[in-house]
């Protein structure tokens, strides 16, 4: 039988945050994940302040200097009719030298957690493990039952306390007891890519359009861009032509308006806008005996501000510093 004091279920930033931190401190600790490696395009990618002054508390600040990234200062947004940009939100101002919120593809970050993470002797990642239920013994949680999804092959990780990072999906969310509370939420998320021009303004840029409230957040040589679109819309809004969805897109951005369709390359398909299912929600409790629930499995944030990750971190800190 497999045994370890802490079990993980899901490496993302809650999973391999409280890993590092539980393994930094001495605790023999297994996160289990069920993707074969972090690869996910437009996930949370906003690290913020807290986010960065904890990586230099760890160390780790060089080493995360070193990822591609690119630092927003400020939010703008078109006043008036010919839509200048007036800035909304100004943190360069904030005391201290992380006064930005830094834009690094989350799977360097989520790299870069396991490579320290693998420095210490207690740690242990498996990845393409795949937890499929939790082991209990007299209404406590003893583990999990997890599935290699190379393999096929089965087992059970028995750990004095298990806990579950994965996610919105999490499979504590079931559990009755911990009472999963869903709030109303008006909108979903339309993500994709648009090219970067030097001429454009930085930093992060809202839009108000006819059709659609847009965020835009400079990604260097692209931009990463966000359409509101109500909740629920998205299969019969996804029937339009995309050129004219992106039309209507640019439409809100007027330093963009002329030139959308020049910008290559732009998406050709529909399979290029992801959708992002917005909801917010969370537990009412966030354990029972043997099982702590924290990041978005405790609670689904709304994408606006950016601030899932970080939350999910501040999570992992403060477990790991009691459960330590
Ligand atoms: C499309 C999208 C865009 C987003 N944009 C932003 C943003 O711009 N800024 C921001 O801060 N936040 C954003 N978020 C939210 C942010 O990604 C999350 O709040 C944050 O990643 C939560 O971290 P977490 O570790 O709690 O959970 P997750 O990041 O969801 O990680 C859960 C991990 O558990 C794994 N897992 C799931 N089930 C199992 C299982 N049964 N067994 C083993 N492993 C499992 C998953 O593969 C995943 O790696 C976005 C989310 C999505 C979906």
């Amino acid at each position: 039988m497999e045994r370890t004091t802490c079990c993980v279920v899901g490496g993302g930033p809650a999973g391999m945050v409280l890993g590092l931190l539980l393994a930094r401190a001495g605790v023999e600790v297994t996160v289990l994940e069920k993707h074969g490696d972090f690869l996910r395009d437009f996930r949370g990618d906003t690290v913020h302040p807290s986010t960065l002054r904890l990586l230099d508390d760890l160390g780790l600040a060089e080493r995360f200097a070193a990822l591609p990234q690119r630092h927003v200062h400020s939010v703008q947004l078109p006043i008036g009719r010919d839509g200048d940009l007036f800035t909304v939100g100004d943190i360069s101002s904030l005391p201290g030298k992380y006064n930005y919120v830094a834009m690094v593809p989350q799977w360097d970050l989520l790299d870069l957690l396991a490579d320290e993470a693998k420095r210490e002797p207690t740690f242990q990642l498996r990845m393409n493990t795949e937890v499929t239920s939790f082991l209990m013994e007299r209404g406590r949680v003893t583990g999990v039952r997890y599935r290699d999804r190379v393999s096929g092959s089965t087992g059970e990780l028995r750990a004095t306390l298990t806990v579950a990072c994965d996610g919105r999906g999490s499979l504590a969310r079931v559990l009755p007891e911990l009472g999963l509370r869903e709030f109303p939420c008006p909108m979903d998320v339309w993500w994709f890519r648009l090219p970067r021009e030097e001429r454009d303004p930085r930093g992060l840029v809202g839009n108000a359009g006819e059709r659609y409230l847009t965020a835009m957040i400079d990604r260097g040589d692209y931009w990463q861009c966000a359409a509101l679109i109500p909740k629920g819309a998205d299969d019969a809004w996804r029937a339009q032509p995309l050129d004219q969805f992106l039309a209507s897109f640019a439409e809100a951005t007027p330093w963009i308006r002329q030139g959308v369709a020049d910008r290559e390359p732009r998406p050709r398909s529909w399979d290029e806008v992801k959708l992002l299912d917005v909801r917010m929600d969370r537990l009412r409790r966030w354990h029972r005996p043997g099982l702590l629930c924290i990041g978005d499995a405790a609670h689904a944030m709304s994408p606006v501000f950016g601030i899932g990750i970080n939350l999910a971190v501040e999570d992992a800190v403060a477990a790991a510093r009691h459960l330590a």
